[in-house]
């Protein structure tokens, strides 16, 4: 395979680790668990500290196994550069640390993973502003702009309402302005979406759910398209200019996000998600599929108030997801009537688990409102549109015959 030519999503993962020398010809990147790199002589060690020489240093700050796996993102997302850490929350408060001072405002979409929301309201009290808008129209994104705004922060498909933030017209508006677009790309993975194509300037991904794939593994990331100016970012340490500018941002947030803050990925948690990417578009497109099936299903059945996913006509956001994404993704939820209790239909699935992840092989349901958004309380949910009776489903690779069935046994006779 050479590097000059354009190969398929799933070539290109599978074999971006040989595209360097791997050690005895091994096919998977080693897990290289050592902390500390040695150098026999010791201006080599100075130069790599001083960013003249590539290399390792400190597991915190780098590792080979790490740096494959972000090779490996960065391919994914045709970015610039790509950090790895810990956890996608990890991810996003790096870029926080790293890029938001006191008296910076951030427009963020209201529809909001719940940790992300409950962050914002921490970045609130140490003295940052975040404005949090509908951003399925651009115009409540622009109209909550002001001097001070740094950041515009949405996900593509909103945890668990299925909202669709308007991508490419807020790419539009950024640009225009300079302001740092970040967009959170879980919910449709790198490989239904590119948010690059939309003009992103840095896209997080948490490795955790789509791209891991497996649940046995924790991982965050962020990418830098190379599409922002980072000339226009007022923040920028003086030290990390002696960089092109294109790499101002990223080594910023290395720098700030991973030696400061430190919440490094561990190299094997990066070789479990590897493993895990090689298999993603298979994995995703037949997720979709299943969602599609489930949702159509769900949405024909009247004992179901309602279901909240993009691959239906009646999604106010179908058209340009159909535009947009590759298919609509293998999140969706829905609201029973009244009569019957979604604690009892949950009890009474099969094969569809009760646990809190996403992007899992296995089918995951979850009651949204008691669990991972319990904390928020009744009003912020009710401006969610987060009914109380509300089913998240994560949909997985089962057979889709076995889904349909248990979804269906579950309503009842
Ligand atoms: C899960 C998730 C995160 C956080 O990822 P973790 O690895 O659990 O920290 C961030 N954003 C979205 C949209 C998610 O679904």
């Amino acid at each position: 395979m050479n590097d000059e030519k354009k190969y398929g999503f799933t070539t290109t993962i599978l074999h971006s680790d040989r595209q360097k020398p791997i050690e005895h010809g091994s096919l998977h990147k080693p897990i290289h668990t050592s902390v500390a790199f040695g150098y026999r002589d010791a201006r080599e060690l100075a130069a790599v500290f001083q960013g003249r020489q590539p290399g390792y240093r400190y597991g915190r700050q780098g590792n080979p196994t790490v740096a494959a796996l972000e090779d490996k993102i960065n391919r994914m997302e045709q970015g610039n550069a790509t950090i790895c850490f810990s956890t996608g929350m990890a991810a996003i408060g790096a870029v926080v640390q790293a890029l938001v001072r006191e008296g910076d405002h951030i427009v963020s979409s209201a529809f909001l993973f719940g940790n992300t929301n409950s962050l914002w309201q921490t970045v609130n009290v140490q003295g940052a502003d975040v404005s949090m808008v509908d951003a399925t129209d651009v115009r409540n994104v622009e109209a909550a702009l002001t001097a001070a705004t740094r950041i515009v922060f949405v996900e593509t498909i909103a945890n668990p309402r299925t909202q669709v933030a308007d991508l490419a017209r807020i790419g539009q508006l950024c640009r225009e302005r300079g302001i740092l677009y970040i967009v959170d790309n879980t919910m449709t993975s790198p490989y239904l979406f590119q948010p690059k194509a939309v003009g992103a300037s840095l896209v997080i991904n948490a490795l955790t759910k789509s791209i891991g794939g497996h649940g046995n593994a924790l991982g965050g990331s962020v990418t830098d398209t190379g599409l922002y100016d980072w000339n226009r970012y007022p923040h920028i340490v003086e030290s990390y200019k002696r960089y092109p500018v294109a790499q101002w941002g990223i080594a910023q947030i290395r720098a700030k996000g991973l030696r400061d803050f430190g919440a490094s990925l561990g190299p094997e948690a990066a070789h479990h998600l590897a493993v895990g990417a090689e298999t993603m578009a298979l994995r995703v497109e037949r997720e979709c599929a299943n969602a599609l099936a489930l949702a159509q299903m769900l949405d024909a059945d009247e004992r179901v108030a309602a279901v909240y996913y993009p691959g239906l006509a009646s999604h106010p956001q179908h058209e340009i997801s159909r535009e947009l994404f590759r298919a609509f993704g293998g999140l969706l939820s829905f609201e029973l009537k009244d009569g019957i209790d979604c604690f009892d239909y949950l009890n009474r699935l099969r094969v569809a688990i009760p646990a809190s992840n996403l992007g899992d092989t296995r089918t995951l349901v979850i009651p949204v409102a008691h669990t991972i958004f319990y904390e928020m309380g009744a009003e912020r949910r009710a401006s969610m549109g987060i009914a109380e009776s509300l089913i998240r489903v994560s949909v997985g690779i089962e057979d889709t015959e076995d889904l349909l069935e248990d979804f269906g046994q579950a309503l009842g006779e």
